[in-house]
């Protein structure tokens, strides 16, 4: 039985203001007991890292970065390493985020030396992969999720040390979303995948999450798809009743 996972990412949104939204967060869930039933977590900009860990000092949500550079230390301005995440009281951090492939023109190979820094930080690594519209239209996305696993998939995963999300970024913030049946196909895919490549052990146990305009609406139909095992949220994440609208198809 794997546990699944709710994850957000709060992306380039979210001030000193912003500690109410992650305190009324933490009452809802608590009240719900929801994290018997899932694993929360919340990505905010690395500017609040350190205030949420206060607050969530004794919660059950959990916190991770958005993004880290594959070096611990040195001259990268404006980067911030997984070093420092965990410094700041992170658990998790999510790497390949399709934003962060386009912006930043991150290659798989980039993806995978983060990932292998996460883990160096003894952070809990979320890699993100996805297509395109243009690959879905050409009928390349299995094609697609299997050369982004290939390639960034470091040596060394667990199915404790890290969790795939499927994104497809035509769906990413634009409401959106694939059919139940076509993300049940990519995951079914994924997971064949991660077992040939892993073997049983690990890529049968590993949680795969399906992000891509989830919202309270939608939660329980796409977390019920073959091999979903959680969501990974962005712009439903930012307000307390929504996020708490998604975890609440777990109960
Ligand atoms: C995301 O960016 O990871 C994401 C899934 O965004 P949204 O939920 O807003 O589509």
């Amino acid at each position: 039985m794997i546990k699944p996972l709710v994850a957000g990412n709060w992306k380039m949104n979210g001030t000193s203001q912003s500690v109410q939204e992650i305190k009324a967060l933490d009452e809802k869930a608590r009240a719900a007991n929801a994290a018997e039933k899932c694993d929360i977590l919340i990505c905010p900009p690395s500017t609040l890292l350190v205030a949420f860990s206060h607050i969530l000092k004794d919660s059950p949500i959990k916190l991770g970065g958005q993004d880290c550079h594959a070096n611990a230390t040195g001259a990268h301005t404006g980067d911030i390493s997984a070093e420092m995440l965990a410094d700041s009281g992170a658990d998790y951090v999510i790497v390949g985020h399709s934003e962060r492939r386009m912006d930043h023109k991150e290659r798989d190979c980039d993806v995978k030396a983060k990932a292998e820094a996460g883990w160096r930080a003894g952070l809990k690594v979320i890699l993100c992969v996805g297509e395109l519209i243009g690959e879905r239209s050409a009928d390349l996305t299995l094609k697609v999720i299997e050369r982004q696993l290939k390639n960034s998939l470091p040596e060394g995963a667990t199915a404790d040390n890290l969790i795939i999300a499927y994104e497809p970024v035509w769906a990413i913030g634009t409401g959106l979303t694939p059919t139940v049946s076509d993300v049940a196909e990519v995951h079914d895919f994924m997971r064949k995948t991660l077992i040939d490549l892993l073997g049983d052990q690990i890529g049968g146990n590993m949680k795969l999450l399906y992000g891509g305009s989830v919202k309270p609406g939608n939660a329980k139909e796409l977390m019920a798809a073959s091999n979903v095992n959680g969501a990974l949220v962005g712009g439903a994440s930012l307000k307390a009743d929504d996020f708490a609208g998604i975890i609440a198809a777990y109960e």
